[in-house]
C-alpha cells in the first residue's frame, strides 16, 4: 500500500525522492527484486533480436542491390532470409512474453517505481544505463548516437543500449562474435549469478527506480 508519505512526496511534484523512498520499502529477498531481474533479461533478449533482425536485414538488402553475386554470396543471401523469418517468429513470441510478465509485476513499492519511471520517455538515457553500455563496448561510448534515437525508420527496433547483436558495433568491432563468444558474453552478464550481484543491484537501481546506488 502507498504510504501517506509517499503520496505526500508525489502530490510535492518529488518523483524522485518517492524513488528513493520505495527503494528504502523494498526487502533484500523480496519477490519483486526477482520479477525486475528477469524483465531485465527479457528486455535484454527482445534487443538483441531486434538488433540482430535489423544488422542481418541491412547486409541481406545491400547483398540483393550488388551485380553478379557469386554462387556463396547466392548462399549467404538465402541463409539470411530463413534467418530473418525466423528472427521475426521468435521476437513476435518473445514480446507478447514480455507484456504477460510485465503486466504480472508484483503489487508493492518496486511496481510503483517501475510504473513512475517506465513514465519517462527518456528512462533508458540515464547516466548510469549509458556508462554501462560504453563499458560493454556500446555506441555510447562513441559518437554515433545509435542508443539515443529510434535504430530504424519504422521504429519497430525496441529502443534501449546496445546489445551483442548491435550492427553498428559489429561494424566498428570488425568481426563476427561466435556462438561460443555469445555464451561467454551473457554469462559475463547474467543477472541471476551471484558472482554478478553488485552489478545486477545496480541495474535494477537504475531500471526500475531511475536511480544510482
Ligand atoms: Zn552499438
Ligand atoms: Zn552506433
Ligand atoms: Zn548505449
Amino acid at each position: 500500500m502507498t504510504s501517506k508519505f509517499e503520496n505526500l512526496l508525489i502530490k510535492l511534484g518529488k518523483q524522485r525522492w518517492a524513488q528513493h523512498l520505495r527503494r528504502t520499502q523494498l526487502s533484500a529477498n523480496d519477490t519483486s527484486t526477482a520479477w525486475a531481474k528477469d524483465i531485465i533479461t527479457m528486455d535484454t533478449r527482445l534487443r538483441e533480436l531486434s538488433q540482430r533482425l535489423l544488422y542481418i536485414r541491412e547486409e541481406h538488402k545491400a547483398l540483393l542491390e550488388s551485380d553478379d553475386l557469386e554462387a556463396e554470396e547466392q548462399l549467404q543471401v538465402i541463409q539470411w532470409q530463413t534467418e530473418l523469418e525466423d528472427l521475426a517468429r521468435r521476437y513476435w513470441h518473445l514480446e507478447r512474453e514480455f507484456y504477460r510478465r510485465e503486466a504480472s509485476c508484483p503489487e508493492g513499492p518496486l511496481r510503483r517505481a517501475y510504473v513512475t519511471w517506465k513514465g519517462n520517455p527518456e528512462w533508458y538515457m540515464s547516466r548510469y544505463l549509458r556508462d554501462d553500455c560504453a563499458g560493454r563496448g556500446g555506441c555510447c561510448g562513441r559518437a554515433c548516437g545509435c542508443c539515443g534515437r529510434p535504430r530504424d525508420a519504422e521504429g519497430r527496433v525496441r529502443l534501449g543500449h546496445c546489445t551483442i547483436e548491435c550492427g553498428c558495433c559489429r561494424r566498428v568491432r570488425g568481426f563476427d562474435l561466435t556462438a561460443e563468444d555469445k555464451v561467454r558474453y551473457q554469462k559475463l552478464f547474467d543477472c541471476g549469478l551471484k558472482e554478478n550481484e553488485v552489478l545486477s543491484d545496480a541495474m535494477v537501481l537504475a531500471y526500475v527506480f531511475g536511480l544510482e546506488g
